[in-house]
């Protein structure tokens, strides 16, 4: 879900931006329209994250799972090993593709009950050679977050795709956070990295222009053309961000809708969510109804009350509410009473 009130604003200025005469969607990424634009995308991004002047913000494309091979194309190939985190399918497909590409240590996993909790990390086998450690901060689609963050000596490396942005972070912390936009941030097709820049010092040179961090930091995410639009919106995104109080009030506003909806799934008899309490996403709520063959039934009444994409992941089936930044609790409060409508009929 993207603000009412940044779409609102897109659909505005949509055939002529700022009295340019043209579309942001017809805009040259050379133009100095566009530079400006972009330019106060990335400095209302550093604002809301607190950025470290000594990390470099990129626009990529590609989404997460490029970044599932450019991160050990440029830190891993070369080196000993990597270390990584498997909570569950997005880590896992991470592991995957690095495993391609040189040796993997999967430090901790939490396949043993399904996934359905973070490995706490005096549990963890960290290799000693390793080139950094790798972990999903939010697991889409079991709905399962790291709620701190790791704390080792090696270069954290974090896919926050789906939870940047929903609550303040210290990016000093990492060696590399990168996420895809179109989860919490805006439309798809775009990427942000945040890279501490010492790293690139001492990457490897990548097999490729277009897989080496280097190429897009020297161009200012301009070596060949990015995502403008999505760029654009993501910019509105962050306005409004800064807007509502920043990440802090963020943080708050989604802690209260997920504990709604927590609570409420609790106390029914009817709902039930595995994930160990404490490990919770705040952004996706993975839910199951008591009996399956009443999933369908459900999907039906909740979309003909614009409750929608509530379908679980094809890989897990079940129930999952994305409840992203822009989700007001005026949503899950809906959401909730049209469950407790379900359950008392069924
Ligand atoms: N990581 C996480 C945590 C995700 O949620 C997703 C997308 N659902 C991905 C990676 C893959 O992203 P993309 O499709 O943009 O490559």
């Amino acid at each position: 879900m993207l603000p009412e009130e940044v779409l609102r604003q897109a659909a505005a200025e949509m055939l002529d931006w700022h009295g340019s005469g043209h579309s942001v969607l017809e805009m040259s990424h050379r133009s100095q329209e566009f530079a400006s634009i972009i330019a106060s995308a990335e400095r209302n991004l550093r604002d809301l994250l607190a950025i470290p002047d000594n990390y470099r913000v990129l626009f990529l494309q590609g989404g997460a799972t490029l970044q599932f091979e450019m991160v050990p194309l440029n830190f891993l190939v070369g080196c000993g090993c990597a270390d990584y985190v498997h909570t569950g399918i997005w880590s896992g497909k991470a592991i995957k593709a690095a495993q391609r590409l040189g040796k993997v240590n999967v430090v901790a996993s939490a396949e043993d009950a399904k996934f359905t909790y973070v490995p706490p990390q005096n549990e963890w086998r960290l290799a000693t050679d390793a080139a950094y450690v790798h972990y999903v901060a939010n697991e889409t689609i079991g709905g399962v977050e790291f709620h701190w963050t790791p704390d080792v000596e090696l270069p954290l490396v974090c896919d926050m795709s789906s939870n940047l942005f929903s609550r303040p972070i210290d990016v000093s912390r990492y060696g590399l956070i990168y996420a895809g936009a179109q989860k919490n941030i805006g439309p798809a097709g775009l990427t942000i990295v945040i890279v501490r820049e010492d790293l690139l010092g001492k990457a490897q040179p990548a097999p490729s222009l277009m897989m080496d961090y280097r190429t897009h930091t020297r161009a200012g995410s301009m070596h060949n053309t990015p995502p403008t639009y999505a760029i654009y919106v993501a910019g509105l995104v962050f306005d409004w961000l800064k807007g509502q109080g920043g990440l802090v009030a963020m943080a708050k506003n989604n802690y209260e809708k997920a504990q709604l909806l927590y609570d409420f799934i609790d106390a029914s008899s009817f709902f039930a969510n595995p994930v160990r309490k404490c490990d919770r996403s705040l952004m996706n709520v993975f839910f199951t109804l008591a009996d399956p063959a009443l999933d369908e039934l459900f999907l039906t009444g909740a979309k003909e009350r614009a409750l929608l994409q509530l379908k679980g992941h094809q890989l897990i089936g079940g129930m999952r509410a994305s409840i992203y930044n822009a989700m007001p609790l005026a949503g899950v409060q809906a959401l909730v009473n049209y469950m407790q409508e379900f359950e008392a009929g069924h």
